[in-house]
This record gives structure tokens, sequence and C-alpha cells, in this order.
């Protein structure tokens, strides 16, 4: 990937000059079977100018009341887009309750924002949502008018563990974003696929997020390499996850609560608040929340690191 970076050809993306750039995006636009597409800086900026594109001031979005674009991206649609979130339940599946979503969406009446959008995350927290129920919340926005964005900062993961090429997780959607950084293991970077319009109306609203970047084919570069030679190996991470499951379930004191594609989540069944020091101390860097913790696999964590802290855990809770 360094190699990638180094050897970039780079122009002026702020004036759509960037050979690397535009490279990245029409390539991401083919894989996903979108027209046009945008390389932002980060997946929250994605999910933002895919937000304010389907969106005006006083719109309103349904979205999952555990997704990452109303939790964790600083509530920059109401902040930033003035577009209000309405939150639905999540089922067990990952995917939203769409009866829920359904009751929510507002008549047309003064009293009331305008619904104007259904936005899905694909993995959520790990969890793939298969075909079948992204494209009833297809159906559904198409009852009612609404465009249909697709989270898929870890599309790449859904893609692998249904084996289905990425444009078929992305099929049923208006817009989707994924992310090249985090799993992919590139250092910066996501990128917005949808329509010509769509696409053209976002990047209206990355500039003026102050997203628009200049010679910005060196992060592009390592965008594609990622695309290019990361994607097929997240199986790996997949099975590696079930490695750590399985082992971490076998240790006394740990309970495993599920373990979805690159994700496990554990709990320890007594309070340990010496538990992340301890395994810091066997050189492994976990987070916990009270006794519980998500661990999350990646390409640089490998198979022997899994056995690594495997017995870390083991021996901080056996000592
Ligand atoms: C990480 C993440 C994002 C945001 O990506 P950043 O590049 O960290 O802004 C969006 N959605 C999901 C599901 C994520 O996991």
């Amino acid at each position: 990937m360094r190699a990638a970076i180094a050897a970039a050809e780079v122009g002026d993306d702020v004036f759509g000059d960037d050979p690397t750039v535009r490279d990245l995006e029409s390539h991401t636009a083919r894989l996903l079977g979108k027209e046009a597409a945008v390389f932002v800086s980060s997946g929250t900026q994605s999910n933002l100018c895919a937000l304010m594109a389907h969106c005006q001031r006083g719109d309103e979005y349904l979205v999952g009341d555990r997704a990452h674009t109303y939790m964790f991206e600083g509530g920059g649609a109401a902040v930033l887009g003035s577009i209000q979130p309405q939150t639905v339940p999540t089922l067990t599946s990952g995917m939203l309750d769409l009866g829920a979503a359904e009751a929510a969406i507002k008549p047309d009446d003064a009293h009331f924002a305008r619904t104007r959008l259904l936005c899905i995350e694909n993995t959520r927290d790990g969890k793939v949502i298969g075909l079948e129920d992204l494209q009833a919340g297809r159906e559904l926005a198409d009852r009612h008018g609404l465009g249909y964005h697709l989270d898929g900062a870890r599309l790449w993961n859904a893609s692998i563990a249904l084996q289905v090429a990425p444009a078929d997780v992305a099929a049923a959607f208006d817009t989707v974003s994924v992310c090249l950084s985090k799993g992919l293991g590139a250092p910066v970077g996501s990128v917005l696929t949808g329509s010509t319009s769509l696409i053209a109306e976002a990047r209206k609203w990355r500039k003026m997020l102050g997203g628009a970047m200049r010679q910005v084919g060196l992060l592009a570069a390592a965008g594609r390499h990622a695309i290019d030679n990361h994607v097929e190996r997240l199986a790996e991470d997949h099975k590696n996850a079930q490695l750590l499951a399985e082992g971490l379930v076998e240790i006394d004191g740990i309970e495993l609560e599920a373990q979805n594609t690159n994700m496990v989540f554990v709990r320890t069944t007594q309070h340990m608040p010496e538990l992340e020091q301890g395994l810091w101390r066997r050189g492994v860097q976990t987070r916990w929340s009270g006794n519980h913790s998500r661990m999350v696999l990646h390409l640089d964590v490998s198979e022997a690191d899994v056995e690594t802290v495997l017995t870390a855990v083991s021996s901080e809770l056996n000592n």
C-alpha cells in the first residue's frame, strides 16, 4: 500500500483533475453497480453528504435507534443538515423493524417534518442483513416515495459472508457509502456511490463541509489498493473471529454473547475492573465497558495473534 501511495499520479481534485481519485471513484461506482461516486474523507462525512443530498432542511430520515449515523456521528444530520432523525427499533437480525418504520412515516401536513429517507446499516454489529430484507426496505421506500440509503461501512464483510458481489448488496439502494479504512486497511477514506444527480448534489455538500481535497490521489491510491487486495481476505477475519469466539467460550469466567462476521462480543461473568490493564501488561490491548467487550478482527490481527489473546485472557482469569 505504501508503494501504491508513493507511485500515485496526482492532480488537483478540487478541479476534478486527479486521475487516481477519478479512477477510484469510477471503479467503486462500477463495483457497486451505481452511476457515480465521490471520494470523501470519512464514513461520517459520506453519510452526511448522502443525507443532505436526499433531504432538505426540515425533512426527516428514518434511522435505526442504534445506527452509526444516528448514534456516533455527532448528530451531524440534525446540526449541519437540519434533518430530523426519526429513530426506528432495530430487530435482533440487525434489520430495522420495517413495520415500525412505516408507522413512523408522517402525513403530508404542516404539523410534521417531511419523511424523505430510509437509512439502513449493513453489517450492523457485524450482523449480515440479507438481500430479501434489503429489498423489503426498497419496497417500503417505493410505497412512500422515500430515498433509500445504505451505510455500508462494512458492506464488504456482508458481501463476503453472503458470497455475493458487492453490487448485489448495494442493488436495492439509491446511495451506498463504503469505508476504505478500518477492516479494509486504508489509512483514510470512504466512497459514496449513487445516481449521477445524487452524487453531484453530495459533491456540492462535500465542498461545503470542507471535504474537497487537492492532491488527494495519494489517499485514493491507498483506497484502490485496499479494494483490490483486502476484500477477499475478509474471509480470514471472519474465520479468526470464529476461532477467537470458540477459544473464549472455553475459558472459565468468559461468556460469549455473539460472533458475527469479524466481531466477537463477550462478557466476564464477574466484575473484573483490572482485566483491561492485566491484558495490556500481557501485550494485548482491549477495551471493556463494565464487563462487556467487543473484539473486532481485521487484517492486522493474525491467527497467531488470536492464540496470543486466548492465552492472555486465560492466564488473567485463571491466575
Ligand atoms: C466507522 C463507521 C462509520 C464512520 O466512519 P468514519 O470513517 O470513522 O467516519 C459509519 N458507519 C459505520 C457502520 C461505521 O462502523
